[in-house]
Parts: structure tokens; sequence; C-alpha cells
């Protein structure tokens, strides 16, 4: 039945994500083999995977983002298939495309699909033509700022400019009036241009305290399903820090119409993989609109697995060997409530300020429930070099209130020493009535750091 069984695979990324990898591909019996950059070559990954390959010098674009010396790695290594996990070069077509041309199995879409839905324009193209609601905003690739001017005078004040090829935050502006959008709109465009090679802008309707939800779909190209979703609304300069399944806020009736229109979306691009498809929700007048499609596993994964029962990486693998879909759409069911805080090597007191160096002693949170995705041990090494992302706390119990006193339970064992991280930020956010009372939107976490700075420190440095 398997058409292309997977024997060995290259992971080619790091950190928690490398490691997530490892552990699946190592329980379906396949050999696994993670590139490093230099200054991780102690790294868990490194210590997990059966093989481990030095790419190059420790910035990214030196390895991590080294696309010719990376597939030399699957050439030199035998090496069937490849999964590029999140970040780096999981959503870049050029890469997919190098996999493919050397022979290789890429773990998600195809070079095209990415291509394709990579891009915010497009993927807000196929969304309308798919019948799939977007905010009001560009038609088409707006190269002039007077059009730019125009669109967002028809959409209305405030909209928000940003980039086409746009991911994790960055390359995104509030314009309030056309003063502010030709202020912006350069600053935008030169930014996109620095981080992604492309400065294509677009503009789009502000859609004030909404909430974003997400939809976990899987699809083998003839066929999609959802996995229901995620609610990640607390998010700071636009990346979330906290997300839950399922999102509380919907009703039966919006949950279904949401996942439907995330399954239309996909289908219509016949998906092949796991994906994302992003939304928000304005609660006022239940109305959502589609944002983007990312089309990788992503950083919230594991709270729709705690709820499914599902192990995305493996049902990942299992598709890219040429697999149908394992399971029917009425197979999958939401069980509980679960809620992952990203544990970043920050300092919240310092605004956040990024804190690599050693991480000295490391206790791990435990006990029923609790699931802590991390690249930490006592002792390792936190490079400067990457994002500071160090840790998913993921907690699951049957009720969202259960859940929330695990966290509180779980925040307080973890304990990380010789490095800063966000766990105080987690431990106020668990206690706020607000979050805890689940009346939070996309800027209510910034507006509550600008009213009540993290001061506590608590034990944890
Ligand atoms: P997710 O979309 O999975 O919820 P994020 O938006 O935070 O998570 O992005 C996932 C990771 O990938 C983060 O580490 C972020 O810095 C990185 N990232 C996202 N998009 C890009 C991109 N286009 N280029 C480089 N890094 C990216
Ligand atoms: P990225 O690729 O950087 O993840 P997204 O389009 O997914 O970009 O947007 C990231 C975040 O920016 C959203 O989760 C939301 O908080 C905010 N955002 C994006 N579009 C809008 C909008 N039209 N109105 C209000 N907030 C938005
Ligand atoms: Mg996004």
């Amino acid at each position: 039945m398997q058409k292309n069984k997977i024997n060995r695979l290259l992971v080619a990324n790091r950190g928690e994500i490398a490691c997530r990898i490892i552990r699946s591909a190592s329980e379906m019996g396949i050999e696994t083999t993670v590139i490093y950059s230099q200054c991780d070559n102690d790294s868990l990954a490194v210590r997990l995977a059966d093989n481990a390959v030095e790419i190059g010098p420790s910035p990214a674009s030196k390895s991590y983002l080294d696309i010719q010396a990376i597939v030399n790695v699957a050439l030199d290594n035998d090496i069937d298939a490849i999964h590029p996990g999140y970040g780096f070069l999981a959503e870049n077509a050029q890469f997919a495309q190098a996999v493919e041309d050397a022979g290789k199995l890429f773990i998600g879409p195809s070079s095209r699909t990415i291509r394709l839905m990579g891009d915010k324009l497009a993927a807000r193209e196929i969304a309308r033509e798919a019948g799939v609601p977007i905010a009001e905003g560009s038609q088409s690739r707006l190269d002039s700022l007077e059009e730019m001017c125009t669109t967002a005078k028809e959409a209305g004040y405030p909209v928000l400019i940003k980039a086409s090829a746009g991911g994790g935050g960055r390359g995104i502006r509030v314009a309030n009036n056309q003063e502010e959008l030709k202020c912006l709109a350069p600053q935008a465009r030169a930014e996109a241009q620095a981080a992604f090679g492309d400065g294509t802008l677009f503009v789009e309707k502000y859609i004030p305290q909404a909430r974003h939800v997400e939809v976990q779909i899987l699809g083998d190209g003839n066929r999609v399903i959802h996995c229901y979703e995620r609610e990640c609304s607390l998010q700071r300069r636009r990346q979330k820090v906290w997300e839950e399944a399922p999102a509380l806020i919907l009703t039966d009736e919006i949950r279904e119409k949401i996942c439907a229109s995330a399954v239309t979306l996909a289908g219509h691009v016949n998906y092949r993989g796991a994906g994302t498809v992003e939304f928000l929700y304005d609660e006022g007048t239940e109305e959502f609109y589609f944002l983007e499609m990312n089309t990788r596993i992503q950083v919230e994964h594991p709270v729709t697995e705690m709820v499914c029962g599902l192990d995305l990486i493996r049902e990942m693998i299992w598709i890219a060997q040429g697999n149908p879909l394992r399971l029917e759409q009425g197979e999958i069911r939401i069980h509980g409530h679960a809620i992952e805080c990203r544990i970043n090597a920050e300092n919240p007191h310092r605004d956040f300020m990024p804190s690599p160096g050693i991480a000295e002693s490391v206790t791990f949170p435990a006990g029923p429930g609790i699931r802590f995705d991390t690249m930490l041990f006592s002792g390792c090494n936190i490079p400067p070099y990457y994002d500071s992302m160090i840790g998913k706390l993921v907690v699951w119990d049957d009720s969202r209130e259960a859940a929330l006193a695990r966290l509180r339970r779980a925040l307080s064992e973890l304990a990380v020493e010789g490095i800063h991280t966000t766990k105080s930020l987690h431990q106020a956010l668990a206690e706020d009535d607000d979050v805890v009372a689940l009346n939070i939107h996309t800027g209510f976490l910034e507006q509550w750091l600008r009213q009540r700075p993290v001061t506590t420190d608590r034990h944890i440095m």
C-alpha cells in the first residue's frame, strides 16, 4: 500500500520541532538524520537523532537556510525524505522544488502549492474564488502608493499594510489615515524586501478586537479533512504566545462553518499534507475572515493533538509516503481542552530582550495531562542566532477550568536557571481575570502589558 516507504528521514530544522519530528519518525521505525549548525553541535536534537551532520556556521543564512547544502546532505546520506519543520525553509517553494528535483520527498505540499498559498495576495484570490470570506482590501498587486490609498479609502480606515510574502508577524503596519499609509508603506516595503526578498505589499481592512481562530487541516491530494480549530488571540508583536484548542468562543454552528471554509479552501488547491487556515473572528458580527494559509506544521499543533488524540507529524509522514488519509472526518472528535504556552528565552522585565546563554539547570514539569516539547536539558546552550522559543508547555484536562489549574501547577514546577524565560508572563496571564474568562482579542496582550507590566519575577530568573 505504501508507495514511497520512507526509511531515512532528514530533519532540516533545529530546536524543539527537530526533536518533535525525530520522536515520531523513530516510533515509525524510520532512521533519522538531523542537520546542525556549529553552535548547535551538542543540541538535544543532535543527541536524539540516529545521525547528525554539521551543515555550516551558526548564522542561519549559512546553515539552516542553505538550500544546496541541505540537499547535498540528503544526496550524500541516501535520504528518502526531508521534513522542514516550521520557520526557516518550511514555506520556501524554492527549497521544496530543489528537494523534488533531487528526487527526494518533501514532507509537505508540492512546491507549486507552497508558491500559490505562501503568497498572501494569491491566497486571498483563491479564497475569493472558493467563496471563503476575506476582509475588504486589495484585489491585485498594487505597486503604487496611490492605488493603495484608493483601496484603503474604499475599505475604510484603519487598514493594515501587509507584506504578501510576510510571516511571523513581520512587515505588518496599522494605518489610521492616508498620511500614515503614505508614511508607513515605504517602511513596510523595505522591511519585507529585507526579510522575505519581496517587497510586494497589500492593504486589508483592520478588524479591531477580533480573535485569531485557525483550523488544522489534513489533505492527501484528493480529500481534505479538518481537525477542528485553535484560538491564538494572545499575541505580542502579532506573534502568538499562548494557544488553546478548542476555541470556546465559537458556537457549534460557527465552528462548523469556519471548519468547512478551511476544508473548501484546501480542497480548492487539492491540498496534500498538514496545513493551517487562519481566520480572524469578529464576535460582535459573528463574521470570520480568511487571513492566510500556512502550508506546514505549526508551532501550536500540539493543542490539536491533545484534544483530538492525534500525532500530526505521523500523519504528515504517512501522507508523504503517498498514502490516502487514514482517517474519516467522523473519526476526528474533540475531547477536553488544551492550552500551550510558548516559553521563550527572553526577559519579560526588560521588554522581552533575548536571553541566550547556558541553561545551567532545568526542572521539567510532569504529571497527568502535561506535555513539554522543548530543546532544553540541564547545561544546554541557547544560542543567540535563532528564534528565542525554547519550549512549549502544553496541558490537557477535561475542561478549560481544569486545564488552567493544571497549567498554573505545571508552570510552578518549571524551573530554568542561568537564562531568563517568559515563564512569569504566563503565570501572570494564567491568573488574570480576563484570560480566565476568555475575554481576549488579538490586541489584548499588548494592551495588558502596557497597563500592567510583568513585575513579579517569582523565583525564576
Ligand atoms: P505559527 O505560524 O506556527 O503559529 P509563528 O507565526 O510564530 O508560528 O512562526 C513560526 C516560526 O517560524 C517562528 O519561529 C517565526 O519566527 C518563524 N517564521 C514564520 N514565518 C517566517 C518566515 N517567512 N521567514 C522566517 N521565519 C519565519
Ligand atoms: P503572519 O504571516 O505574520 O502570521 P497574518 O496575516 O497571519 O500574518 O497576521 C498575523 C496577525 O496580525 C493576526 O493573528 C492578527 O493578530 C493580526 N492581523 C492580521 N490581519 C489583520 C486584520 N485584517 N485586522 C486585524 N488584525 C489583523
Ligand atoms: Mg499568520
